[in-house]
């Protein structure tokens, strides 16, 4: 029976070194944008938004609607990016359908661009230099770090492979020495999901649909994180078959409870980054 890996502690360690460091800083603002409704959109910006109230960070939350045009939504985000008040900006997915996520991205300031998405902030992580670790990213190291496995000469399969989580991670990983293998959309058209989690030490899915990652796929003794959150049942809940892969996973993390709360808080320590803090 695995280990439920719940970041409560891990979260609280953060909480407390921000705000110490809050103490000398004039007030910080996080502006969070979202395109349209979405439930995992929404359900995002509420925690992030109970975060900053905790934190005592002012929460400018920016609703636009899912019909606007990309240059209305440049102007937007131009406006966000002069404004002296605002320390940092994020923009939360999904976007619009034919909206590239780099063309989106590209639109942030750099410097206030504390989920590191950026290209200029991307080419930093690749290099190993980072300014901002995206906060999902850094979530999932925190928590690979603290089950105590090291990722070298292990077998780790990353399910999802998108610019914010997926391709980062496996870059990560890989860097961590580990052998590293991504599946995505095509991997799951072809029907080699279970073929590709078959013998992964470590797990990581970052997808969005609920019950994708079959328990029994998973190795005896995996530790297992999941990131997606989707909704089932007017619930989020994560793409692993939590009940089932509990009982061979050596350790996972739960949906919600693991990495969504961790990710929250990792977001606010960037934001200090963007005010000149250094950690
Ligand atoms: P995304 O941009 O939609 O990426 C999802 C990735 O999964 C894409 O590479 C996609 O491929 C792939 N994919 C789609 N269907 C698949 C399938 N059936 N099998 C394998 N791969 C599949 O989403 P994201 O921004 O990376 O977020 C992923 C999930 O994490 C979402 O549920 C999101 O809500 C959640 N999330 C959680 C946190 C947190 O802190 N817990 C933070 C951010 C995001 P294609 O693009 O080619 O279809």
């Amino acid at each position: 029976m695995a280990k439920i890996l719940d970041s409560k502690e891990i979260c609280r360690g953060f909480e407390d070194e921000i705000k110490e460091k809050l103490r000398a800083l004039p007030q910080l603002c996080l502006a969070s944008v979202i395109i349209g409704r979405n439930y995992s959109a929404k359900t995002y910006q509420n925690s992030q938004k109970q975060t900053a109230d905790k934190l005592g960070i002012k929460y400018l939350a920016v609703e636009l609607p899912s019909d606007i045009s990309f240059k209305d939504f440049n102007s937007e985000i131009s406006k966000l990016n002069q404004d002296k008040n605002i320390t940092g900006i994020i923009i939360n997915k999904p976007f619009p359908e034919k909206w590239k996520d780099v063309e989106v991205f590209c639109l942030l300031d750099e410097n206030k661009d504390i989920e590191g998405m950026h290209p200029a902030n991307l080419g930093k992580f690749l290099i190993g230099e980072p300014r901002y670790i995206s906060p999902t990213v850094g979530s999932i190291i925190t928590l690979l770090n603290n089950s105590g496995l090291k990722p070298y000469g292990k077998k780790a399969t990353v399910v999802g492979a998108s610019l914010l989580i997926g391709r980062p991670l496996s870059l990560w990983l890989a860097n961590e020495f580990a052998t590293v293998t991504i599946a995505h959309i095509a991997t799951y058209e072809a029907g080699g999901l279970e073929e590709c989690l078959k013998g992964a030490d470590i797990v990581v899915s970052a997808v969005g649909k609920p019950g994708l990652i079959k328990g029994e796929w998973i190795k005896k003794g995996a530790v297992v994180i999941d990131v997606g959150t989707g909704e089932r049942n007017g619930k989020i809940a994560g793409d692993v078959e939590f009940e089932k892969a509990k009982e061979k996973a050596s350790l996972i993390t739960p949906v919600p409870g693991g990495v969504g709360r961790l990710t929250t808080m990792l977001l606010y320590r960037n934001l200090l980054k963007a005010a000149g803090v250094r950690f």
